[in-house]
Parts: C-alpha cells; structure tokens; sequence
C-alpha cells in the first residue's frame, strides 16, 4: 500500500497577520506536486481565513482545535462549521499541550473529533507517552488507551472514511525540546498505532491511515525518519513558522 505523505506545520499560538502574509508570500515560491505530498498550514484561528486566501489551493489550512459544541451561547468557543467556512480541511485534535494544559480528557476529544468528522473535514488526531510512561514501560499500553477511547465509537464512519483521519505520534518529551526520538522507537510506536488501528477499524482501514510523526522534526532529521514503512509524514511546531525551514522538511521527507 502506498500512502501519499503528509505534512502539517502547526504553528501554535504564534504568527500576526503580518507575519502570516509574510510566511504565505515566501512559502507560494515553492512548487510542491500535490501527488507527492499533502501540505498543510494550520495557523491560529485568526489568521485561518487569509491563509487559506494567501496560500496555493494545492495546499490546505487547518484549526488547531474546535469546540465540542456545535453553535450557541459558549463564549469564546469556535465551531467545527465556522473552520470549514473559513476554509479549513483539518482539524487537531488531541495535541499535548490541549489534553495536560487545558485538561482535555478522552471524552471531550472523542466528541471534536466527531464533529470533525460528521462535518467532512480531515481529523489530525495526536497520541503519544510522556517521558515518565516511556521509562515505565508505559508507552503501548498510553497509546493503546488513546486510540481506544477515541477511534472506538466512531469506528461506524471512520470504516467508511478513513482519509478523514490522520494520527499523529507525537511522543511528549520529544515536542519542542530538541529531543527526537531514535528512527527504531518511532517505527516501533508506528507500527503498534497501525497494528491497533487494524484492530479497530479493520486492517484496510489501517492500511489507508496515514500516521505522522511529531517531535522536534528538522530538515536534517526527517529524510531518515520517512525511510520507515510506518511513518507517512510529520507533524511540525517550531520548525515550521519559517517557510523554508519547513519547506526543506517537505523536500527532504519526499522519498522519490
Ligand atoms: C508539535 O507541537 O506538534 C510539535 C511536534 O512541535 P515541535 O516540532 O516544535 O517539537
């Protein structure tokens, strides 16, 4: 099976909407074969819109989040239905920094990712251990527990689509520290991802599902990571708010 790769730069809460014309400006030079790779931006909400203006139509835009409501009285909140119409393909949901900083617990993230899903948009849905889990031989049974609860009730709709999923590994102590995690422990957490997705939702499905890695991904260290079966692409933060940073990350993860 061959899976187109994927790429998505997630830029967190960083970027103006200077400097968001700034990076679109530079990052349209690039001519990427949209048969070689999805791209995706997923900027803060702000700046979804004019990205999504700013950028080639070959490459798509995403949120980082949504809200597990679909409209009404929540202030602050922004629905599965407001990102697609300003644009989006994608959603995250389930990254690190939602689920310890603002406590997003297994059942919220499998409510979002229903509404991402029920509204046709692509859902990234990121798994991934903790340092402490690692080093108590946690990691499988962390990422087991993860896709259980979540990919479970939905498994009904995501048989039937499973384009509109893809996982992100994204071990935590490898997000933003420098620290990747060596091509043998990526491969492996890939390939029990896949393996439990196969369980779920059947192995054709699994065998559709791109699965990314996240963590400290650099244009020097992703041509490496891309030589494995199980990795499809990567899912980048700080190297992806410069627009040839994460463009070399493209090039270099592209295996031709
Ligand atoms: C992320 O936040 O999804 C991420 C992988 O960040 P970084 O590339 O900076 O480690």
């Amino acid at each position: 099976m061959t899976r187109t790769p994927i790429f998505a730069a997630n830029w967190k809460m960083n970027k103006s909407i200077s400097e968001t014309a700034e990076f679109c400006q530079a990052f349209s030079e690039h001519i990427i074969d949209p048969r070689s790779a999805d791209v995706v931006i997923i900027p803060p909400f702000t700046n979804i819109s004019m990205t999504r203006s700013l950028l080639r139509p070959t490459i798509g835009v995403g949120a980082q989040t949504v809200s597990h409501y679909l409209s009404g009285a929540y202030t602050g909140e922004v629905s599965v239905e407001m990102v697609a119409s300003a644009g989006c393909s994608h959603v995250i949901i389930g990254h690190s920094e939602r689920r310890s900083l603002f406590n997003e617990t297994a059942s919220l993230l499998t409510e979002k990712l229903q509404r991402v899903i029920a509204a046709q948009l692509t859902a990234i849905f990121c798994v991934g251990e903790t340092l402490a889990d690692r080093e108590s031989n946690l990691t499988e049974s962390v990422l087991l527990d993860q896709l259980h609860s979540s990919l479970k009730p939905l498994a009904t709709q995501l048989v039937d689509a499973p384009n509109q999923l893809v996982i992100a590994y994204e071990p935590v102590w490898a997000i933003g520290t420098g620290k990747v995690a060596t091509i043998d422990q990526a491969q492996a957490a890939h390939y029990f991802i896949r393996k439990t997705v196969a369980n779920i939702l059947g192995s054709e499905a699994a065998d559709t599902i791109r699965i990314q890695y996240g963590g400290s991904v650099k244009p020097d260290n992703i041509a490496q990571l891309m030589t494995q079966p199980d990795i499809d692409g990567a899912l980048v933060g700080g190297a992806s708010l410069d627009p040839e940073s994460f463009y070399e990350i493209i090039k270099n993860g592209i295996i031709t």
